[in-house]
Order: C-alpha cells, then structure tokens, then sequence
C-alpha cells in the first residue's frame, strides 16, 4: 500500500467515529486533540485493524498509553477486529496530515521529517493479539483484570470471595455464581480474574467467557449457516461457562431459550457456570421466569455502590501502578468524593488529570485538577436533587420534610430552609424561579435572598458553616 485512497468501510468509519467520540470523552478535549485525533484509520482487514499516525513519536506514545484502551474499543464496537496495528504513515509533503500540526510537536524529541519516514511501511507496532481460545468462542481477557489489581472493601468484599472461592475451587461450589451491581462496578473485571484465574491453575479446563450480545451473535449466525448443532456442543462442551451483562439477553426469546437450555444442560452436569447483569435476578423483567428462578437456587452476589473508602483506595492502588506520576493526596481524596458515579468514571477522571498534567508538563494540584474535570464536576453535581438535599437538611436540623414548602417563618424552621436553598443553587444547576417552586412556590427573590442570607452567615456564625460544610460533603459523597 502506498498513499494511495483508503479503503475503509463506511460502517468501520462509523465505528471508528464512535472510538474517537469515547476516547475524546475519556481524555478530555486537549489530550485528544493532541493524541490521538492525529490517527486515522485505513483499512479493516482480515480481522486486523490499521490506524495510521503521522509520526514515530505520536506512534509511540500512543502505543505505550492508549493502545489498550483502543484495542478493548474495537472489541466492543466490533467483535470481528482481532488486532489493531499502529502504522506511521506521512501524507505527500504538500498535503500534510491534519491534525499532524499540532502541540505534540512540541514533545518530540525531534521534528520528524517526512524523508525521515518515508520507509514507513514495515515500522509496524503490534499491539497486542488477541488471546483467545482455539475455537474463537471466548473472549480476549484484559490483562489488567486480575484478582490483584482488585481492591477489596466494604461494597464488594461478598461479590468478590464468591468470585475467588469459584476459581479457586476444583468442584464446583455453587451453581450457578450470578454477580449482579449497576455499570462500572466491577462485574467484568471479577468475571476476568476468574477466568484467568482458573485457566492458570488448571489448563485442561475449558473456560469460555463471553458477553451476553456475544453469545447472540454466534448463536444468530450459527442459525443463519444452519450450524446449531455445532454451536450447541461447542458451548456443552465447557467446563466453566460465563456470560456477561444477561440483561442483553432479556426480551430476545430464541436466544433466550438456547441460552436457557446450554445453562441448565451445564449445571445439569455439574458444569460451573457464572452470570453477570445489571439488576437482581426479580428485576430481570423481560426474563423468562424459569430461568429467573434458576438463577435464584445457586449464589446471588451483589456489588454495592462504591463508597469513599474504595474509591480513595482505588486511586491509592492505581497511582502506584502508574508510577512516576505524583499525584498528590487531597487530588486524590477530591477525586474520591468528588466522582461518585462508578470506578470507570473514576478512572477516567485520574486518567484525564495525569494526561493533562504529561501534556503541559504541569505539577498537579488541587486547582489544576479541578479545571481539566470541570464539565464532569458540572455533571456529577446535576445528579443531586433538590428533593435530596431538602430531605438531608431537614434529617440533619431534626425538621419535617413538610417544613421546607411550609409557610411557617419560625427561625427554627425558616433557617434550615434557607440552608436548603443555598445548597440547591450551589450544588445543582437549577435557576432561581425552579428552585423556589421547589419551595412551596416561593419566589426567586426569596431564593436570591436565602443565598445572600446564608452566605453571609458563613462568614459570621461558626455553626452555620460547620453545617453546610457538613451537608455539602454528605451531599457529594
Ligand atoms: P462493570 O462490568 O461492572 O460495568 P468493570 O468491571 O468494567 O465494570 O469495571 C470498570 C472499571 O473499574 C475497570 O477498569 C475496572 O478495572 C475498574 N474497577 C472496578 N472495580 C474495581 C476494584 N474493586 N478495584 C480496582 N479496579 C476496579
Ligand atoms: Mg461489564
């Protein structure tokens, strides 16, 4: 291939569209235009994906940070793409590459010119092939899914020593292990410690892992090309069988059946068999009730949301990973109560923090923090309610919820409901006249006035600061 046209799918660029969107989203605008709006893709082929990058050095930075991160993207975009390579690929001279212009040619360690790699073909980087098993049945495990780089605490403690006595047990302890918790918790990457887990301790065991819309598409293709039968013993034949996110499979009635009768041939025959999903096994509505029920006689382990506790720990474990970057404590505990969410957002928040700070070479602190993550801050404020905070304040002075639409003037209700007030307009994005319909229908000026009131108090009356610190905090956590 020279650089000629390209010869890309209009359905790949779509999909490659939809990476770039969720990379953009993770990195934060300057890293991404920096890094990787630079790459392009040129073609899918043979299950191998080639992007293109303008320089050597945008190649290996991308390679050595985000190479990962990509590769799991194209998986979940699509399950066709085994490999993603990484090519330096110069634009003729007169036509340089957009985006090839950019700061990150400030960082490299020297202005690349294109007679410098014009040989750019054979300068491959392999990211990484795809593990998987013979059959191309099970999914690739992400080697950073492993029991150790799993923190332990309080929310998920019970999920994650089912997860362990299944994988390390050579029977089969109950059955079936169904891990249910909302998204970014950590059901996959418990899924994928078991697996690997397993697969070490004994290789003749035959463990498939697969999502739930991956068990559909073979199981749809198999009945395309009248291939069932073999569909059917290749799923029998597993020793160890996990589905993740069941809740794909609700609704879809064929490959709710096939999958109804692979698991209970399974456990029928005292095969281990693992689920995730996203709700309790009664809250899977669409769910055929049989399978329901099935689901309910082995062990049910709910991953809770996270607390304060697990999120610092978290970035504690995760910072000593990353190495060389220092980030300082109270980023970190600003990070823990602050993005509340799950542990993907999380991630995402210290991983946009540390691109940030290698790309400007700046020192992070507290201030730098809080402005590369300004738009997930505002997002994660919209979260609470005024409902929630007038139901906390109210907990907090011993008052009546009722109190805070009441007409009653006493002090002792009329200055909880001012804090109320003054919360609501700092920790949601709600306009004056809104938040004081929240109030009983009270007018915007009541609200501007409550505000003032209460910002003035702050400065004036320990207690009242004590207070809303306090109520702020408990609000965020
Ligand atoms: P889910 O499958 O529940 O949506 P994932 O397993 O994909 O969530 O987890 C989202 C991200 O959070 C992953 O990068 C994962 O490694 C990380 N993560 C989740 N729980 C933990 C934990 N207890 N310790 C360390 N990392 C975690
Ligand atoms: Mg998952």
């Amino acid at each position: 291939m020279t650089g000629g046209a390209k010869t890309t799918h209009p359905l790949h660029e779509e999909q490659w569209a939809a990476i770039r969107a969720h990379l953009q989203e993770e990195l934060g605008d300057a890293a991404f235009r920096s890094w990787l709006k630079p790459l392009t893709l040129r073609r899918i082929e043979n299950g191998e994906a080639l992007v293109a990058a303008p320089t050597r050095f945008l190649r290996d930075w991308v390679s050595a940070r985000y190479a990962d991160r990509i590769g799991e993207l194209w998986r979940e975009m699509n399950p066709d793409v085994r490999l993603v390579t990484i090519e330096v690929f110069v634009f003729p001279a007169a036509a340089p590459a957009p985006g090839a212009a950019t700061k990150s040619d400030a960082h490299a360690p020297a202005a690349e010119t294109a007679a410098d790699e014009l040989p750019a073909r054979g300068s491959f980087l392999r990211l990484r092939a795809v593990e998987e098993d013979h059959d191309g049945l099970s999914s690739p495990l992400n080697p950073r899914f492993g029991f150790s780089e799993f923190v332990v605490g309080k929310p998920n403690e019970f999920a994650h020593a089912a997860a362990r006595r299944v994988a390390e047990a050579d029977n089969v302890p109950f059955n079936p292990l169904y891990l249910y918790g909302g998204v970014g918790l950590g059901k996959t990457h418990l899924m994928h410690a078991m697996a690997r887990h397993i697969r070490e301790r004994d290789p003749s065991r035959r463990v498939l892992y697969l999502s739930a819309e991956k068990f559909m598409y073979h199981f749809v293709r198999a009945v395309r090309y009248k291939d069932t039968m073999a569909f059917k013993e290749q799923f029998r034949s597993a020793d160890v069988l996990m589905i993740d996110d069941v809740q794909f499979i609700c609704g879809k009635d064929s490959t709710q059946e096939e999958f109804f009768h692979t698991f209970n041939v399974l456990i029928d025959h005292n095969r281990q068999v693992v689920i995730s999903g996203d709700r309790s096994p009664s809250d899977l509505d669409a769910m055929e009730e049989r399978l329901r029920s099935r689901l309910g006689w082995g062990l049910v382990a709910d991953i809770h949301a996270t607390s304060y506790e697990l999120r610092l720990g978290i970035l504690l474990a995760k910072i000593e990973t990353i190495g060389a970057i220092d980030v300082p404590r109270d980023v970190l505990e600003f990070l823990a109560r602050r993005i509340t969410s799950n542990i993907r957002e999380l991630e995402m928040a210290l991983n946009r923090v540390t691109a940030h700070a290698t790309l400007v070479g700046r020192e992070i602190d507290l201030e730098m923090a809080k402005e590369v993550l300004r738009d997930v801050l505002r997002a994660s404020e919209r979260r609470i309610t005024i409902e929630e905070i007038q139901r906390r304040v109210a907990e907090h002075y011993n008052i009546k919820l009722s109190e805070m639409s009441s007409e009653r003037r006493a002090r002792a209700v009329a200055r909880p409901r001012q804090v109320a007030m003054f919360l609501s307009k700092q920790l949601t994005s709600r306009s004056l006249p809104e938040i004081g319909r929240k109030f009983g229908g009270r007018d915007h000026t009541t609200v501007m006035h409550a505000v003032r009131k209460i910002e003035e108090l702050r400065q004036s009356d320990a207690a009242i600061a004590e207070d809303v610190e306090l109520l702020k905090r408990t609000l965020e956590s």
